[in-house]
């Protein structure tokens, strides 16, 4: 598998209630070079080099979804995996129509405050409130496991049931619930899956989120393979305090890391079975 690749979404016409993502992959790329830390990961890997295509041209349009699932299917040709920026969270369904189809068996981990899965809202299906309804209806993935969710409804609930979605919803999480997952896997990372506390540069203020620490802590923890990730709803104008735009940079250099660490391990053991001169477990670093 290929190496971790950075593209950026600048596209934030499908937010329901305000515009702001579509700064969010300058503001990430922006807290990556920052001389107010280093390039490295917890890990110990230096990702100074990590590859990255750039932003993607968007008009502020339904288009925006045929040139989003064409751009991350070229960087998939090319041998990429993607680690996508956000834009709203409407970008992450055609993303996955270029690449659910390449993982039969994929497992979806979702972090989210917000379910994401209405049928439509306010008549539009393709808001950034229903990307993983369109998702689970054209059976992008096998598996949706969602973490952080504290906004359910009704409708939400039953969209869920019909979807077969696995919900640790945050009373779970604080009860002590982990997802069991199995790659290969797709992160999706919503910035209000975190506490506003530690992330208030989002559109929807939703209290009694994720920490940092525990969200790099499930990141450092994910099995392989690790096909692809986004980092989405960012929304630099309300981060007042500078503290959300280095929080999505540090997921993205643990999104790589772990990347690196569970793709470059199973590419080994699937290259050479057997072979007396590899261990025969994965050595995580
Ligand atoms: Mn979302
Ligand atoms: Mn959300």
């Amino acid at each position: 598998m290929g190496e971790p690749t950075l593209i950026g979404l600048p596209y934030d016409a499908s937010s329901s209630y305000l515009r702001g993502p579509a700064q969010g992959p300058a503001a990430i790329r922006a807290a990556l070079r920052c001389d107010s830390t280093n390039a490295w990961s917890e890990g110990l890997r230096d990702l100074g080099r990590l590859a990255d295509r750039g932003d993607l041209g968007l008009p502020a349009t339904g288009e925006a979804r045929d040139l989003i699932e064409r751009g991350i299917r070229d960087l998939l040709d090319d041998g990429g995996v993607p680690i996508a920026l956000g834009g709203d969270h409407s970008v992450t369904y055609p993303i996955l129509r270029a690449l659910g189809p390449r993982h039969p068996g994929l497992t979806i981990l979702h972090l989210d405050a917000h379910a994401d899965l209405y049928q439509d809202f306010e008549g539009d299906r393709y808001s950034h409130a229903c990307p993983f309804a369109r998702i689970m209806e054209e059976g992008l993935a096998r598996r949706l496991v969602q973490v952080g969710i504290r906004t359910m409804t009704g409708h939400l609930r039953s969209q869920a049931e019909r979807f077969g979605v696995e919900v640790i919803d945050m009373r779970a999480w604080a009860a002590g619930v982990r997802p069991e997952l199995n790659g290969p896997l797709y992160v999706s990372i919503d910035m209000d899956a975190f506490d506003p506390a530690f992330a208030p540069g989002v559109s929807h203020i939703e209290p009694g989120g994720l920490t940092s620490r525990e969200v790099i802590t499930l990141l450092q923890s994910l099995p392989g393979p690790l096909v692809g990730a986004d980092v989405v709803e960012l929304n630099p104008g309300r981060d007042a305090l500078g503290i959300t735009a280095p929080l999505g940079a540090k997921l993205v250099k643990e999104l790589a890391d772990r990347m690196l660490a569970v793709n470059r391990d199973g590419e080994q053991a699937e290259a050479c079975p057997g072979d007396p001169g590899k261990p025969s477990s994965p050595s995580i670093g």
